[in-house]
């Protein structure tokens, strides 16, 4: 495995690889859900991931200074699952002083976890624009857990006529249903048993709720759940798959979307009703 450190000296290495690339941008603290994007990535002719806290993704009072950092675990973790390539670039290089020029996806990024964390998105939009413009892949391999995330690259993909195509990976979790996630370790030992809660009320609501149920119900239901659980609710909402926007009776489409703070710690979860 090769680890790179400069824009330059990815591009180079690019240039000369011959075949299908796949690509895992990631933000470190790497745990098993990175590696699940990883193993899907494993059907490209090569493997790159990139490692880089992004610093225009995160509010004036989140947890940039603190988001957990272990590079020579998160190489060795790549190591094992036999990445070619990791770009580690410096938050200098990528955002050089001066920096102005911004990617910007609209209306979807004012709702859901845009609503409590105004520009985070332009910062993802405006990160994962230049990621695909230095490495150039094929494909790259996302999350499910990030599911707005997903919807709004997916977004700017299309309408910027991107040619990189977005593989959606399905949520990995802890065996007690918690969606795993860099900011667990945030959490001690009670709040984790307490943030199951999120799995817990998500599986409730999709076994018990049919076409044609008030989406308000269900959403208090959810609430109750995970209030009596000590989570401080950030929204819970059911909305349309594809265009995010609420849908007040449940149809086929419908997919429950939360974010919850445990203390300081907000994480969030989603699940479709109908897979
Ligand atoms: P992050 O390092 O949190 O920015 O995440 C990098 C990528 O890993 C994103 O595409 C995330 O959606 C994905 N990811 C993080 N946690 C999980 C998980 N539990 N299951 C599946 N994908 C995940």
């Amino acid at each position: 495995m090769e680890l790179i450190k400069t824009i330059s000296a990815m591009k180079n290495v690019r240039a000369d690889l011959k075949g299908s690339i796949g690509f895992i941008p990631t933000m470190g603290a790497i745990h098993q859900g990175h590696l699940s994007l990883v193993d899907e990535a494993k059907k490209n002719d090569f493997l790159i991931a990139s490692i880089f806290v992004n610093p225009t993704q995160f509010g004036e009072n989140e947890d940039l200074e603190s988001y957990p950092q272990n590079i020579k675990k998160d190489l060795e973790k790549f190591a094992d699952y036999n990445v070619d390539y990791v770009f580690l670039p410096t938050s200098k290089q990528m955002y050089p002083d001066g920096f102005k020029s911004w990617v910007t996806v609209d209306k979807i990024t004012n709702i859901l976890c845009g609503e409590s964390r105004p520009n985070h998105f332009r910062g993802v939009t405006t990160i994962v624009n230049k990621l695909i413009n230095i490495v150039k892949p094929d494909y790259m391999y996302m999350g499910l857990k990030d599911f707005q995330q997903i919807v709004v690259i997916e977004t700017m993909i299309k309408e910027l006529n991107i040619d990189t195509k977005i593989v959606r990976c399905p949520i990995i979790r802890e065996d007690s249903g918690l969606a795993m996630s860099s900011r667990n370790a945030y959490l001690d030992s009670k709040e984790k048993e307490q943030a199951t809660s999120l799995y817990k009320s998500l599986m409730y609501a999709k076994q018990t709720s049919k076409i044609g149920d008030k989406s308000s119900e269900i959403i208090e239901e959810i609430k109750q759940r995970i209030v009596s659980k000590s989570g401080r609710i950030d929204y819970v909402k059911i909305v349309d798959t594809n265009s995010l926007y609420d849908t007040k009776i449940i149809d086929k489409d419908s997919h429950i979307v939360l974010a919850v703070f445990w203390g300081n710690t907000r994480l969030i979860d989603n699940m479709r009703i109908y897979d």
